[in-house]
């Protein structure tokens, strides 16, 4: 790391600096400019955080050099992960970008849910989504069926040949959850739930973790090495919007520059959600293909049998005939993609 001095700092405090560094074995080299002081620190920030050395007087920044994620980063392992199922489905890697298709919440009609899924099977899709346990903003809103819920979801992809994806919001229904889901879910809200994060890590069935309505890049990939550091490799990133200024016409601002961003520093599968992203049905399609176009390992997108009586997320959600149309042109565009990734890497060879 950098440390740059406030342009008075007193030697004292310059030495005090460079003491607490040589305590802590780090190699320094002093800059002393005109104006700053600046010490080139290299050594290991476990044992003497960036924060420890800001919170010394005469300290005007403290600059990283390597991203504080380390299992999640792109140089500690260059070559992209790949999450693979037992059924041959894989994310990651170049693999066939996978499709996340369900309902916002499972609600109280197994028909209905089924429709969806033979729907999804239909399209080419890999998982059927559905919500459990839903974060509500507001305490009177429908928060799920809970086990209910897990149960319908996972009788449905049975049936139809699909992997289950379902969102945990509270450490103890994890247990409960396994016998029902092959991947769980951590929702936008609960990207920094640090305990729920650990928990998902002791566990050995895949996670998507959603990106935060105001996590940096750099906040997200550290949530993913909380679940990392716990023991599971096995992470989907999920880009799903960011809150900003203008949500006059969309619910949130859907930033497709994170997936070329994350592929950059990090080898993790990452995939976009256009539902959340955009809160608007029309923009699914056109941000769907966005986020193949830049490199998402997959889709996430909620269908509805009956969008206009969904107990949530309805205007966001797509009806099915919408959705069989909007899969068929996103087929179209992940062929051409991997026909042209195909002669891409002839033309290398
Ligand atoms: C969801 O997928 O239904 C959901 C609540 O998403 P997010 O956490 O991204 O808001
Ligand atoms: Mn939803």
């Amino acid at each position: 790391m950098i440390i740059i001095m406030e342009r008075n700092a007193a030697r004292g405090q310059i030495q005090k600096v460079i003491d607490l560094l040589k305590d802590n074995g780090f190699d320094i080299r002093l800059n002393q400019g005109e104006i700053h002081t600046v010490i080139d620190a290299i050594g290991d920030k476990t044992t003497l955080t960036p924060g420890r050395i800001a919170a010394f007087d005469g300290v005007k920044e403290v600059k990283i050099i390597r991203e504080p994620f380390r299992l999640a980063s792109r140089d500690r392992k260059a070559e992209d992960t790949v999450i693979s199922f037992p059924n041959g489905v894989k994310i990651g890697g170049g693999s066939k970008p996978v499709v996340i298709a369900g309902p916002c919440s499972v609600e109280d009609d197994y028909e209905g849910l089924l429709k969806v899924a033979y729907a999804a099977k239909e399209c080419g899709c890999e998982f059927l989504r559905g919500g459990a346990f839903k974060p509500r903003t507001s305490p009177y809103d429908f928060d799920g069926y809970g086990l209910k819920a897990l149960k319908y979801l996972k009788k449905a992809a049975e049936e139809t040949g699909l992997l289950t994806v379902s969102e945990v919001m509270d450490v103890s229904d994890i247990e409960l959850m396994d016998e029902y889901i092959d991947v769980f879910q951590i929702g936008a809200r609960n990207v920094q739930n640090f305990k729920l994060l650990h928990a998902v890590g002791k566990s050995s069935k895949p996670v998507i973790l959603k990106r935060g309505l105001a996590s940096t890049v750099r906040e997200f990939l550290l949530a993913a090495e909380h679940i990392m550091y716990n023991g599971n490799p096995n992470v989907i990133l999920c880009e799903r919007g960011i809150r900003s200024f203008d949500s006059a016409f969309t619910r949130n601002v859907m930033d497709i520059a994170s997936v070329p961003v994350i592929k950059k520093y990090s080898h993790l599968p990452i995939i976009v959600d256009p539902s959340h992203g955009t809160g608007q049905r029309y923009l699914i399609e056109p941000m769907a293909k966005a986020g193949l176009i830049v490199g998402a390992d997959g889709i996430m997108i909620e269908v509805h049998h009956d969008p206009e009586n969904a107990l949530s997320d309805g205007k966001q959600s797509l009806p099915i005939e919408m959705f069989k149309d909007v899969m068929s042109r996103i087929n179209n565009l992940n062929e051409h993609l991997h026909y042209e990734k195909a002669c891409l890497s002839s033309n290398i060879e």
